[in-house]
């Protein structure tokens, strides 16, 4: 918990449109694509993504929300957490970005509320865009309370291609337009985005009544909608799913932006057809929103999109240990009741700390396995937060929280894989997780070792490497049957942290 100097947060200086914003206005279409695709069929599937800005999951139980609440009571319901600063604030516009693009901030580069022209939406734009490419027969609707969802007069358009948008003047309004065109359209895939519940945070704060007030008023529209929904004459031979998210959360006292657990907290509520109750172990990621539609629909996921189908199966080793996660023991910081820490590993993996100091933080004494959730409780900002793209339990190894009790020596710990069969091959490809930072003498290094043979190095990295995705290629050698993998973060003195999710040989 030393003294950190903050990350500089590469903001690249955006020119703002000086245009005035237009409520209550359908914005212009971006001009349709010049050679629809006639051979495009339409789809009984419907998807409407309800976007709650500044919503609480825990204060949903708490607000007269007999909507939402039966959505809960009969779906799929989990609660996310985003990102903080240097990667982004927890702010609406990098949170809908998110929502909408299926990518994290460092590939829409939509990083304030004033985002600009100079994004990454070009390359990684909204699921609607992605459906309308994919099938131009597929019919899109997306409206916005806070309109430079959809009305660029802020930058770029959050959702840029779409068959009807509108600009919204309140939420009141934003909820007619919606009953009106799920009733008379029903568009294949929508996005309705409600403003007032972040509004009463920002005025009175998430612990106070206005804001479950506002939380109820909002359930009222989402049950406008869905009763909009079944209401269509055509209703019986349609499929709806609905989806409800949010941008960011809120302080008990009012306000967002920061670090801190309520201001990264969002969540995901789905229900449809074929959906259970359910709560899933493995925590989904807002980005998972876009590719669950796009699933739905049958659309090629790009590989470089972050986000995965709500329904996917983890196959992360890390994972099966969830249910092993204890409380904290030397961390004063995280609640007593969050589990989140074990030095017991998945079948197959061990860990060597024979090299280790004595003493230290026991919860980071060696590679442990953690959450986000407990993890970055552990320090705020410090670029835990940005850990992204791992997901649900993942391995650390964090000689900065060791270095927070008295003890000697430095860290020095090794995990090692379960044994990955590379028989009949002449290579192979080590792919993980990579979430490190580098300090002084701190040395991170992946090895591997096969049929038991000495370990020899294949990788090391000795700069920064925040939220990335490694893929190590690696020789085997002739006769080979087994491989293990061994990531060491040694000669580490209150230096920095590595963690690692989702280890494959490929
Ligand atoms: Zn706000």
């Amino acid at each position: 918990m030393r003294t950190r100097t903050t990350i500089p947060l590469a903001v690249a200086a955006v020119t703002v449109a000086a245009t005035a914003l237009v409520g209550g206005t359908a914005v212009a279409a971006a001009p349709a694509p010049a050679t629809p695709s006639a051979a495009a069929a339409a789809s009984t599937e419907h998807v409407v993504v309800i976007g709650i800005d500044g919503a609480l999951l825990d204060r949903i139980a708490a607000a007269d929300a007999p909507n939402l609440d039966a959505m809960i009571a009969s779906g799929y319901s989990s609660k996310t957490s985003l990102y903080a600063s240097p990667m982004a604030p927890t702010l609406s516009g990098p949170g809908w970005a998110t929502n909408l693009t299926g990518v994290w901030p460092d590939k829409h580069r939509v990083l304030s509320n004033t985002w600009g022209t100079t994004t990454g939406l070009d390359r990684y734009p909204d699921f609607l865009t992605r459906l309308e490419r994919a099938n131009s027969a597929l019919t899109t609707y997306a409206d916005a309370s806070w309109n430079p969802i959809v009305d660029g007069s802020v930058g770029t358009p959050l959702v840029q291609t779409v068959d009807q948008r509108y600009a919204a003047s309140s939420d009141a309004d934003a909820a007619a337009n919606a009953v009106s065109t799920l009733r008379t359209t029903g568009p294949n895939a929508s996005f309705v985005h409600f403003d007032d519940v972040d509004h009463a945070g920002h005025s009175y704060g998430a612990a106070s009544q206005q804001y479950l007030d506002a939380i109820a008023e909002v359930d009222g529209y989402v049950g406008q909608l869905r009763a909009a929904v079944q209401s269509r004459p055509t209703y019986s031979s349609e499929r709806w799913s609905f989806i409800v998210t949010a941008d960011h959360g809120h302080t008990d006292a009012g306000g967002h932006g920061g670090s801190t657990p309520a201001e990264r907290s969002a969540f995901i509520l789905k229900t449809g057809p074929g959906i259970a109750k359910q709560t899933p172990a493995i925590r989904p990621k807002n980005v998972d929103i876009a590719a669950d539609v796009l699933a739905t629909f049958g659309v090629a996921r790009p590989a470089d999109l972050d986000g995965r189908p709500l329904a996917t199966v983890s196959t992360d080793p890390f994972d099966t240990m969830v249910g092993a996660l204890r409380p904290r023991v030397d961390e004063t910081g995280i609640p007593a009741g969050t589990l989140g820490w074990t030095h017991s590993m998945p079948s197959g993996w061990s860990v060597d700390n024979t090299g280790m100091g004595t003493g230290g933080v026991t919860e980071w004494a060696g590679w442990s396995l953690t959450t986000d959730e407990f993890w970055t409780q552990s320090q705020r900002d410090q670029s835990r937060e940005t850990n992204v793209r791992e997901r649900g339990v993942f391995a650390v190894a964090d000689s900065d929280e060791w270095a927070d009790k008295t003890h000697t020596g430095t860290f020095d710990s090794r995990i090692t894989s379960q044994p990955y069969s590379v028989a009949g091959k002449t290579s192979a490809t080590v792919s993980f997780g990579n979430h490190y930072r580098q300090d002084g003498t701190q040395r991170a290094t992946v090895l591997v070792s096969f049929d038991g043979g000495a370990f020899r190095q294949v990788a090391s990295y000795a700069s920064d490497h925040i939220a990335q995705t490694a893929s190590v290629p690696v020789t085997v050698p002739a006769g080979a049957k087994q491989v293990r993998v061994q990531w060491a973060l040694t000669d580490a003195d209150n230096a920095w942290y590595w963690a690692i999710d989702d280890p494959q040989v490929r």
